[in-house]
């Protein structure tokens, strides 16, 4: 099995999973309480948020353990509203954020809030003029994440962050794409609140954390018992937060080391798939991109049915394009950097990891050359626009 779809999820390293395991059965306490053995999983949860935080220079009273990014992300909007409230109801976000920043805003437009979803240029890179621009009186909240999901591209979140601290307005990043991956500075980058997940980076899934500025006073999302510093109602995932801080304090020593590797894989595949394979294009920015995201779009082809095809060899990629139901619906993220038609329906999205090697990406390239062109050959869009040329 070659697995390409290492946004969507990775494989735990061995040592997340090792350090876990005690943590289940024989650390097992609950660590609100105050016998002594319960003083070995407190520990082990404060070592986790000690680690997580250095990785992002916060400190670990900055930490809060949740469910995982769509929590944190839900978290950060709910709490900035409430907090601003009688300031004003108008949030900004970017129209290629993650559905769990884009249904939350949709939400809030539902009860009354309004919301300025800001356009990427066609490399899917917001202009931090565009989110100056949208910025209102009553803006109390601006939302821009670190990295897309789907095409890769890093936002320049420094320059939002320096904007929205001038005016004076909550800053949150959705860094669930790029926590381990790239450096993060969040008092460099002006930083007010970042959602993260640990099964991003090598840890289990179920959890993750925001970081919260000290002196941000957003409400807890959770009602109930007073963990979290009374934020984050709900018995700690204990075992889950000792993964997400062995895998992160693993990935974070490997950054520059993996940044290379991948990177090197990355430049290989883009390049002979552009070389070798026709009517393709590459989404997204070259140069601001995650090192692991490879973005495709096939022109006159269906990436489900790519996808799907590549399946048969036991080769893992994601699409951007599905067709249910006879209705073929496309990302928001390619709309967004206005794909072109004859191409939005065919996206394939790879996305590599430490753990692949040039073999698998030549292996995996050969299969797409020979699914490409046989799908091609029963593609009447296809055969119509050479009959056109
Ligand atoms: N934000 C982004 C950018 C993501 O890519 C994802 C997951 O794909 C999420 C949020 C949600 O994270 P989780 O799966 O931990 O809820």
């Amino acid at each position: 099995m070659i697995y390409l779809d290492n946004a969507a999820t990775t494989k735990m390293y061995e040592e997340a999973a090792d350090a876990m395991l005690p943590f289940y059965t024989k650390c097992y306490s609950n660590p609100s309480e105050i016998y002594n053995f319960a003083s070995e999983s407190r520990k082990a949860v404060n070592d986790s948020r000690k680690c997580i935080a250095n990785i992002i220079n916060a400190e670990p009273s900055e930490i809060y353990f949740t469910s995982g990014g769509t929590e944190s992300d839900n978290w950060a909007i709910f709490g900035a509203l409430n907090l601003m409230r009688e300031k004003g109801r108008h949030i900004i976000t970017t129209c290629i954020e993650h559905h769990a920043v884009l249904n939350t805003c949709r939400y809030y437009e539902r009860v009354g809030y309004e919301v300025t979803y800001v356009k990427p240029d066609e490399n899917g890179i917001i202009d931090p003029h565009d989110i100056e621009a949208a910025i209102r009186p009553d803006t109390v909240l601006i939302s821009v994440m670190m990295a897309n999901n789907e095409i890769g591209t890093i936002q320049p979140v420094k320059d939002i962050g320096k904007i929205a601290a001038e005016r004076k307005i909550l800053f949150h990043t959705d860094a669930v794409q790029t926590f381990g991956h790239m450096p993060i500075d969040v008092k460099d980058m002006n930083i007010d609140m970042l959602s993260a997940s640990a099964h991003k980076c090598h840890g289990p899934k179920g959890v993750g954390f925001l970081y919260i500025k000290n002196g941000v006073k957003i409400p807890a999302f959770h009602f109930g018992g007073k963990q979290e510093r009374m934020l984050r109602a709900g018995t700690e995932n204990v075992a889950g937060i000792v993964g997400f801080g062995t895998a992160a304090s693993i990935i974070n020593r490997r950054m520059k080391y993996n940044t290379e590797y991948i990177t090197n894989l990355r430049r290989y595949f883009i390049n002979r798939v552009l070389g070798e394979i026709k009517y393709v294009r590459l989404n997204g920015d070259m140069k601001n991109r995650l090192c692991g995201n490879v973005s495709f779009c096939f022109a006159y082809l269906d990436g489900e049915a790519i996808q799907i095809q590549l399946d048969l060899y036991d080769i893992c990629c994601a699409t951007g394009s599905a067709c249910n139901a006879g209705i073929k619906a496309v990302s928001h993220v390619l709309e967004a950097i206005q794909v072109p038609e004859e191409y939005i329906h065919g996206s394939v999205r790879f996305t590599i990891s430490e753990f692949n090697t040039v073999r698998e990406i030549d292996y995996t390239v050969d299969k797409l050359k020979d699914i490409v062109s046989r799908l091609r050959g029963m593609s009447l869009e296809y055969k119509i626009s050479i009959d056109k040329r």
